[in-house]
Parts: C-alpha cells; sequence; structure tokens
C-alpha cells in the first residue's frame, strides 16, 4: 500500500471534507521552492507551505541550529525558567518593531497568539475595574485562526459557522476591499467608516479591544485595504479608549514588502501577533507581543491580576532558535533585495496575465503576495486546482480567487515560468 493509501484509511486531515477529497500527495522530501512526492514528482511550492515558509523548504542553516539545539537543549518548562534562544529572538525581533511594543508572550500558534490578545484585552480592562468592556470590534471577512475565542472574532468570515451559538459578543465592520482600477473605494470605504461611527455612537463604552489583519486579509481571499483606511479607523477608535490588535500572523516578516504590515501605516497597535513565518516554516511557535501599559496593568501582590495562560511547548527551544536564525537571514540584504525583486516580478506577470487571459478580474499585488479572481468561474476551479498540482505547481485558489505567496528565494525565471503556466492553465479551462 502507498503512504497516501496508508493516509486515507488513518488520517482526518484539516479544513477538508473527507468524503470527497481526493488522496493526499505524500511528500517524501523538500529542497529550495519545491517538494518531491513519493514518485520524485516536484511541486513548485507557491503559497509557502500555508504561508508558513520564508527561505525555502529544508534550509540547511536553519536545519543546521535545530540540530545543535537539539543536542543542547530540547525543551524546559516555560515559568519559573528561561533560556538564551527565547532572549535572543526576542531582542532579535524588538530591533524590527517600534520600541513600545517591548513584551513578548510565547504561544505556539496563529490562533493562540490571537486567543492571547483577545484574553489580554479583556482582562486588562476588568484588572483596570472597567468590567463592561467585554465586546470586540473587528472586520467582515477577517480571519484570525480556529480556537473560540478567534473564530468569535472572524464570525463574518463564514468559516465557522456551525459554531455560532458559542461565540461572544463582537460588532463587525464592512470590509473595503480594493483592487487595480477599483472605482467604487471611496464610497466602500465611507459606508465602513459610517456603520462603525454608528458602532461607537452607541457602544464605545463597552467594546475592549479592535482586531484586524492590517493591510490584507487572507484567508477571505487575500483582500487588501488601502492603508488610508486603517488609519483612519484607528484614529476614530482611539478616540474612545478602544485597544487595537494587530494580527500579522499572515503578514509579518516580509509578506507585505516591509518587515511588518505596520510599518506602512505607521500605527504602533497595542498588540501584535506573528506566527507562520517567524520559525521559516520550520515549527510551530507565536508571539503576542505589547507595551508597558498593558503589562503593567497585569502587575499585583497575588496571582488574581496575573495573566493565567500556558503551554506545554510554551517558547520550545528549538523553535526559537530556528527562528533567530530565520531572523538573521530575512535581514541579510540577499533576502531584502529578493523580497523587493519577487515585487517587481508579479507587477510584470501581472501585466501579462491582464494581457492575455480575458477571464480575469481584480487583480492586486501587494509586497510579495500576487492575487486576482476569476470571473463566473466557482465551478471550474476544483479542476483548475487539479490542473495546477498536475502542471507541477502548488496553488490552492480560494474561492474563485487565485493567489501567489511563494517562499522568497523563488527565482525570476521560476516567476515567469510560473505566470505562463497559469495563463496557458486558465485560458485552456
Ligand atoms: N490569523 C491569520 C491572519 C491567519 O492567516 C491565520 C491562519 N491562516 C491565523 C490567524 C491562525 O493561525 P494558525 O493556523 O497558526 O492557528
Amino acid at each position: 500500500m502507498t503512504i497516501s493509501e496508508r493516509d486515507k484509511r488513518i488520517i482526518w486531515h484539516p479544513f477538508t471534507q473527507e468524503k470527497t477529497a481526493t488522496e493526499a500527495i505524500s511528500i517524501k522530501r523538500a529542497a529550495g521552492c519545491y517538494l518531491y512526492d513519493e514518485n520524485d514528482k516536484s511541486y513548485l511550492d507557491l503559497i509557502s507551505s500555508w504561508w508558513v515558509n520564508l527561505h525555502g523548504h529544508a534550509h540547511p542553516e536553519i536545519a543546521k541550529t535545530i540540530y545543535e539545539q537539539a543536542k543542547l537543549l530540547e525543551h524546559v518548562i516555560f515559568a519559573g525558567f528561561t533560556h538564551e534562544p527565547a532572549v535572543n529572538l526576542c531582542e532579535g525581533l524588538q530591533t524590527l518593531l517600534p520600541q513600545s511594543l517591548c513584551k513578548f508572550f510565547f504561544s505556539d500558534n496563529g490562533s493562540t497568539a490571537v486567543e492571547v490578545a483577545l484574553k489580554m484585552a479583556y482582562q486588562y480592562w476588568r484588572n483596570l475595574g472597567a468590567h463592561q468592556k467585554t465586546t470586540f470590534l473587528s472586520f467582515d471577512g477577517g480571519y484570525h485562526g480556529d480556537t473560540f475565542g478567534a473564530m468569535s472574532v472572524g464570525v463574518q468570515s463564514g468559516f465557522h459557522n456551525q459554531f455560532k451559538d458559542l461565540f461572544f459578543s463582537v460588532l463587525s465592520v464592512p470590509y473595503p476591499d480594493t483592487w487595480d482600477d477599483d472605482k467604487e473605494v471611496d464610497v466602500k470605504e465611507q459606508k465602513a467608516i459610517k456603520i462603525l461611527q454608528h458602532y461607537l455612537d452607541e457602544h464605545h463604552h463597552k467594546i475592549a479591544a479592535i482586531i484586524l489583519e492590517p493591510l490584507i486579509q487572507g484567508a477571505s481571499g487575500m483582500r487588501i485595504c488601502r492603508p488610508q483606511f486603517i488609519k483612519e479607523i484607528i484614529a476614530l477608535v482611539r478616540q474612545n479608549d478602544i485597544l487595537v490588535i494587530f494580527d500579522e500572523i499572515m503578514t509579518g516578516f516580509g509578506r507585505t514588502g516591509t518587515y511588518f504590515a505596520l510599518e506602512q501605516l505607521a500605527i504602533i497597535p497595542d498588540f501584535l501577533c506573528i506566527s507562520k513565518g517567524i520559525t521559516g516554516g520550520f515549527l510551530p511557535l507565536a508571539l503576542t507581543i505589547t507595551n508597558n501599559k498593558i503589562y503593567n496593568a497585569f502587575l499585583g501582590d497575588d496571582f488574581s491580576t496575573a495573566f493565567a495562560h500556558g503551554h506545554s511547548y510554551t517558547a520550545n527551544p528549538l523553535a526559537c532558535s530556528a527562528a533567530v536564525t530565520s531572523l538573521r537571514l530575512l535581514k541579510n540584504s540577499e533576502c531584502q533585495n529578493s523580497i523587493k525583486n519577487l515585487n517587481q516580478m508579479h507587477k510584470k506577470g501581472m501585466e501579462s496575465l491582464k494581457l492575455e487571459c480575458p477571464r480575469i478580474e481584480k487583480t492586486r499585488i501587494i509586497g510579495t503576495i500576487a492575487a486576482f479572481d476569476l470571473k463566473n468561474s466557482a465551478h471550474l476551479m476544483p479542476s483548475l486546482k487539479q490542473q495546477f498540482f498536475e502542471q507541477g505547481m502548488l496553488l490552492r485558489p480560494l474561492g474563485n480567487t487565485v493567489y501567489l505567496l511563494p517562499p522568497y528565494c523563488i527565482t525570476n525565471e521560476e516567476v515567469e515560468l510560473v505566470y505562463n503556466k497559469i495563463i496557458n492553465i486558465i485560458n485552456s479551462l
């Protein structure tokens, strides 16, 4: 029996309708931007394996770091103990962040980093005696993860409708996503701001925090919004004593062209959630980063005001050391140039797509991410995905959106080839 057949008998896969799903492709090894299956067929990983990989697969320097760390210290409880990889990582990240984001809380996946930010925001107000602040603001289409808090603030994404009755109270603002040559964007933004203003007029005293994916919503279809819109929104909520949570789980570590999207907005959130790219795609790790104002509100003479949250694998040393090496690679001029170059290559590729594929619409690019929609093609998406696989490309359309989010080490020739293949596949539909 093949690995894929054995898998089908025993494994329940994430975000998958097990009844209709085709057999999972068994990947045996990987190198650079390529994954190789059992028959040595290669797949160019154009979605960085769920947006986690930065420098290519099985990167030898990160692999070596993990090996060396494993021989020294594989794990230790993180309450009452610490270790150098954790401290090195936070100090390294601090050099890339606004100075006031100076307190780092570890967890091990994106959902939990969000959960931590929501719980901290909620408890911050309770510790100050503001017990009425129990509601959150979020955006339609926002996706923040699969745990109950994260699902609650992602209520309008529709991913988790089965659990809706168990969600806590959230006010959701329309999200004015935009694209090249969008004529309606001003109207959409004004509508969203009007609704937000209404929420603030009616409920500001009850709202603990706002959560958003800055500049681009990932899971709901790589939906971009204009920076000035976010600036306006944040200015309004801050006038109303509402904390700001930036979910940079997807946008962090160079994806939008800067280390973090917050740089392009010149906004310092009260909480910054990061994960995914943090270890270069090697190991699970996440951080919720906050400021002294929040941190100090949890200080007290007994446990009652402390933050009662922690996981067995908090700040795992292997993951932290991988993250330190990944960060060093990210800061290298070689990687920074690749990020800029990838943006240019997307622009070139998208121009040819626009010229040669009448079926596409709503083209959009931010940093290293490019996306477009296919008109009236919902029924064709499963076969499109299959054809991408057959032609050796790992692409997973979201609804009728096709997007590219490759590791930064992809070459110009590979990007050109990919756009040409996509044009041919779409035109043959
Ligand atoms: N926030 C955002 C913006 C995400 O894209 C995701 C995952 N797609 C999450 C949170 C949840 O992260 P994880 O899957 O690691 O729990």
